[in-house]
């Protein structure tokens, strides 16, 4: 279906995805118009096998397993019901409103980026991740010029002049493909990273290329004083994101810094943060540029519709075929991206972070 959300024009199924699944013997209802952000046109799910059926309204009432990429907003509250399994990218601990629709609608929600795979990883997270990661040093890029509100720094340098220093917290899959990207302009990369493992990892990874660092709060703010771009990329799985950095900490930061929280959908890692919109990415606190955008995968739709479905689709395939509670049965790792059944939170982090309520 449509994502309504701002600027976002990624689809949850591609018609390759959408052939798969009526080969599966299911019926696929697409509403008009949903994959041409994405560059598919409705003629080619109808080619396939799929209904393209005009209004959101009927994708929902119609439905028993229903694919989205961004959570429901507010509009897509009062259609959300008991009969329903959501599945797509959720993020309820930082979301009041919404947790509160889906437990009160009686409806199932499995949320795309809590399923793990055996070995803890977050496989439906990671193609949106890498996307944003990339993005995030563009953006880090781009917003270091001077008349976008930056300090007027060019990312690579110039023969004799330094590049620009670009600090990642979080040295997972965003904190990796935003690295990956800013080495590849040019600037002086430091990540900081709590895991040993992951540590390891990076090092094995970029070796001498990038400074890989433990993150403690002593270096954290040693580095904060020496970058040109800050990019949030923590994250605890399905938790509120911790705020490593404090607004008082703005304060050691450069002039016109800017800071590029990807964790924003998780809450955020830096305390000043707030989502923002592509249509009005940027704001500042105590002279430090913020970029808060919320769904950044969504900018390029034609990439980002493309990746999820190749993580999502064998997972939807086995919701398909053999129903929820089954497929969840079969798979813990899957089991993990239940959030929300029967009226309770399932999810451990999400229940915390509404340990009053929701
Ligand atoms: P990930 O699990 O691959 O990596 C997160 C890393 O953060 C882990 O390696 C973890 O050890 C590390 N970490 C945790 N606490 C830390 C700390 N105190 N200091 C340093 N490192 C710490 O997760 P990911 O896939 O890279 O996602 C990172 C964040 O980006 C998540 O919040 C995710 O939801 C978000 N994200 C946002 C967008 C967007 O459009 N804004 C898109 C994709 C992902």
């Amino acid at each position: 279906m449509k994502e309504i959300k701002q600027a976002e024009r990624r689809v949850a199924l591609t018609p390759a995805g959408a052939q798969e699944l009526v080969a599966l013997g299911s019926d696929v209802l697409v509403e008009a118009g949903a994959g041409v952000g994405s560059g598919f046109s409705d003629d080619a799910y109808k080619v396939v096998g799929a209904q393209v059926v005009p209004a959101a309204e009927d994708v929902w009432q119609q439905s028993e397993l229903l694919l989205k990429v961004k959570e429901p907003i507010e509009q897509e509250y009062p259609l959300i019901h008991a009969d329903l399994t959501l599945f797509t990218y959720l993020h309820l601990a930082p979301d009041r409103a919404q947790t509160e629709a889906i437990v009160n609608s009686g409806a199932t929600a499995i949320a795309y980026e809590t399923v793990e795979t055996a070995d803890g990883h977050l496989p439906l997270l990671a193609p949106m991740s890498e996307i944003a990661g990339r993005l995030a040093a563009h953006a880090g890029a781009y917003f270091l010029q001077s008349p976008l509100g930056g300090p007027g720094v060019l990312m690579g340098g110039v023969t004799g002049v330094a590049p620009a220093r670009i600090l990642v917290i979080g040295g997972g899959v965003v904190g990796t493909g935003a690295t990956r990207i800013a080495l590849g302009n040019e600037g002086e990369v430091t990540i900081l990273e709590r895991s040993l493992e992951r540590l390891h990892d990076l090092d094995q990874y970029f070796g001498s290329r990038a400074r890989i660092l433990m993150s403690d709060a002593i270096i954290l703010e040693q580095e904060l004083r020496e970058a040109d771009v800050v990019i949030g990329a923590v994250l605890v799985p399905g938790a509120v994101a911790p705020h490593l950095v404090t607004r008082e900490m703005l304060g050691v930061m450069r002039p016109r810094s800017v800071i590029v929280d990807v964790a924003i959908d998780q809450g955020g890692c830096f305390e000043t943060s707030h989502p923002t919109t592509h249509a009005d990415p940027v704001f500042e606190v105590d002279g430090v540029l913020h970029y808060c955008v919320a769904n950044m995968p969504g900018a390029v739709p034609v990439t980002a519709t493309r990746a999820l479905t190749n993580a999502t689709l064998p997972y939807i395939r086995r919701l398909a075929s053999v129903g929820v509670d089954a497929a969840l049965a079969e798979d813990p790792g899957f089991a993990r991206g239940l959030n929300v059944k029967d009226g309770e939170i399932t999810y451990a982090p999400v229940a915390e972070a509404f340990a009053e309520g929701p």
